[in-house]
């Protein structure tokens, strides 16, 4: 008998896990010859959450809950409940909201007991967004790709991984971890099975504009130098204008003809300061992450009381 994992991570849930999980269970109890295991990873859940996993496990043994002391954000959640799994055969990771559709898990599990390492589930359709979102997603995912050498567009967090890829990615040592680019970055065997996205079938996102802005900048930052090469290019093509204006500007003095020159100097400066401005800020990102990684805090706290797994599984 094989042993599957499913990691879901989950905030401000309170309103419908207890209705999402039963149709998690339903798809889980038909696969013949696993031994399955659910772990949810509650990341500092404010409502009622807690609450109610504890008095699902009454009705679900398999469940177990892992309660993080506070919000971490997803990529902890997902990292924490990674590491807990490590020895299971094969880990599922899976939003709680059914955006992820159980109805893909035997086909993943299939296509892994043929010896694949990461089936994953691959957005042929977003499904109901705002077009900012819509708009945002994209933005950041053609910037990713030309920054980055990886594609991730459509991809998501829906993914069963093999044992082998749970265990290479919890011993990757960074700190900012942007998961879906991690995986694809490891570079193990991989499937993709295409779904569209249903709705969220309650509650909201808890994904602000704010929110995934910075984790693109995150995700981008750890993934490619490309922007601070791009700065030292702008700093030359800068510093190449700048020296042509000024041979013009002494040639000009030179020949007795100075130049008034007010709006030159006002757009010189707008221009260069600003250039200057975006490139300390870049590399003021950069540094800010350089920094969080030397400091090596873990990426976040379990809280064991509230927890109803009762240890840490060693590294
Ligand atoms: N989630 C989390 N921590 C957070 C935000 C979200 O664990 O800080 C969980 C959330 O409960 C859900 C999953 O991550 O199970 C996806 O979140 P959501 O549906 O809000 O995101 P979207 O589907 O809009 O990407
Ligand atoms: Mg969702």
């Amino acid at each position: 008998m094989k042993t599957i994992n499913l990691v879901i991570p989950v905030f401000n849930e309170a309103q419908a896990i207890d209705k999402h999980l039963p149709a998690i269970v339903d798809v889980l109890i038909t696969q013949p010859n696993i031994t399955w295991h659910i772990l949810i990873v509650d990341d500092g859940s404010t409502d009622t959450t807690v609450a109610k996993l504890h008095s699902l496990r009454e009705s679900y043994p398999q469940l177990s809950v892992l309660c993080l002391n506070r919000n971490f954000g997803k990529e902890a959640a997902i990292y924490a409940g990674l590491q807990q799994s490590r020895t299971a055969d094969a880990v599922i990771v899976m939003d709680s909201d059914l955006q992820h559709p159980p109805a893909l898990i035997p086909e993943m599990v299939r296509l892994w007991t043929q010896g694949l390492q990461v089936i994953e589930g691959y957005k042929t359709e977003r499904g109901k967004e705002s077009w900012s979102s819509r708009w945002l997603a994209k933005s950041f995912y053609f910037i990713f790709s030309l920054l980055s050498d990886l594609d991730l567009k459509n991809h998501c967090d829906f993914k069963l991984l093999d044992k082998t890829v749970v265990t290479a990615y919890c011993e990757l040592p960074e700190r900012n971890r942007f998961f879906r680019g991690m995986v694809q970055w490891m570079g193990f065997s991989t499937a993709q099975l295409p779904f569209n996205v249903p709705p969220r079938q309650h509650g909201e996102t808890t994904w602000s504009h704010l929110k995934l802005l910075k984790y693109s900048f995150t995700a981008i930052m750890a993934f490619s130098s490309t922007l601070l090469q791009i700065v030292t290019f702008l700093g030359v093509l800068t510093f190449c204008v700048g020296l042509l204006i000024s041979c013009i500007a002494l040639y000009k003095k030179f020949m007795g003809s100075a130049i008034g020159g007010f709006t030159t100097v006002i757009l010189l400066i707008f221009f260069m300061s600003s250039i200057l401005m975006i490139a300390l800020g870049l590399i003021g990102i950069y540094v800010a992450n350089i920094y969080d990684e030397v400091k090596r805090r873990p990426n976040y706290f379990i809280n064991w009381q509230k927890s109803t797994i009762k240890e840490k599984i060693d590294e």
